[in-house]
């Protein structure tokens, strides 16, 4: 069957081995022309967390609370232990499910090239079965929104009996209950993203050089000896990083895969397995496009921090961050909060 990649090793994303050296400074100076007077320019929180992508997980954890998901990346160790439980689980759930559909297969990586190699090989290989109207699923997608890279997996792509091209993301749940709309909201959104990506890519706007310019990658870069090996197995005769770029590209492009008809989510209970729910979620570009532009302007340091608004207030209650929480401290203290004792409900 088919093979999905995944790294040996180094192939960690995200690790800050992509990391430009000059983010390790707190805050970055930059001399005058006189050299005498140094400029002080906060870092954006892209360079504070050494970031040269995001994932849509990211922006749809964001959306739920966006103080919260900066802390989990500051304070990991103060998250509640169930999360990490539950987020295994649904990992190899999702491995089982892959694994219905292919093999996964380790393979040695050299360099960062070798690792983002594995990425497009995944998603290359998947092209020809959607081109014969077949059902994939891990599918990697990449595209940039706002001039930020961004990357996803798609759970899995299938034609519908009316022939639509249909996502559907699966969702694990501790409770036997279909999610608040508060929690729907932010999964509509993953799915969201996850189309308007995917069309972009279809659609001819992942060329050759977007993954390089965003990612600081060579395209000459040879590519490893397991690497070459998997890819002439898979059908494509590659020597470079740069080789493999065109082949995505042309493949995308001239494929004809349409662009996704119809997102669906589906909640399944972790325990039982029993599938509690689906929802079809309504894509509206325009609104996908301004929410993401929101969640980008904090990454590019266009605007600071939010936490939730009141009329959201309870998200605190159960937040692992609630007693440090800056957010909520400012809140309980700001005008609006002293007008009446209704609205002190932090
Ligand atoms: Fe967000 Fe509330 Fe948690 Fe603060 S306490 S991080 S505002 S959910």
């Amino acid at each position: 069957g088919d093979h999905a990649l995944q790294p040996g090793d180094s192939g960690k994303p995200n690790s800050s081995s992509d990391l430009p050296l000059e983010s390790l400074n707190k805050v970055l100076t930059e001399d005058s022309a006189a050299g005498k007077v140094k400029r002080k320019r906060a870092q954006t929180p892209l360079e504070k967390y050494y970031l040269k992508y995001l994932c849509v997980t990211d922006l749809s954890t964001q959306s739920w609370c966006e103080q919260q998901m900066v802390y989990g990346r500051e304070l990991p160790q103060l998250q509640a232990p169930e999360t990490g439980v539950l987020l295994n689980t649904g990992k190899s759930i999702h491995l089982a499910r892959e694994l219905e559909v292919h093999d996964v297969v380790k393979v040695h990586t050299t360099s960062k090239e070798d690792s983002w190699a594995i990425k497009i090989l995944n998603l290359l290989s998947v092209i020809p079965v959607l081109q014969a109207g077949g059902c994939v699923r891990e599918l990697p997608v990449f595209g940039v929104i706002e001039d930020v890279f961004l990357t996803g997996i798609i759970d899995e792509l299938c034609y519908s009996a009316r022939g639509e091209l249909e996502l559907r993301e699966l969702k694990t749940r501790g409770r036997p209950f279909m999610p608040s709309g508060a929690q729907k909201t932010k999964d509509y959104f993953q799915v969201c993203l996850y189309k308007y990506i995917f069309d972009a890519m279809v659609q001819g706007q992942l060329k050759p050089d977007v993954i390089p310019s965003h990612i600081q990658l060579r395209p000459e870069q040879p590519l490893g000896s397991q690497i070459r090996e998997h890819a002439q197995k898979v059908g494509f005769t590659v020597n470079c990083f740069g080789d493999l770029l065109e082949l995505m590209y042309l493949n995308l492009t001239l494929s004809d895969i349409p662009s996704i008809d119809c997102l669906k989510i589906e909640y399944s209970h972790q325990e039982s397995k029993a599938l509690l729910g689906t929802e079809v979620v309504r894509f509206e570009e325009e609104k996908v496009r301004e929410k993401a532009q929101y969640y980008l302007a904090y990454w590019k340091g266009q605007r600071e921090v939010q936490g939730v608004e009141i009329e959201e207030a309870w998200k605190c209650q159960s937040c692992s961050y609630s007693e440090i929480c800056d957010w909520r401290k400012k809140r309980a203290e700001g005008p609006e909060q002293r007008s009446g004792p209704k609205k002190r409900i932090l």
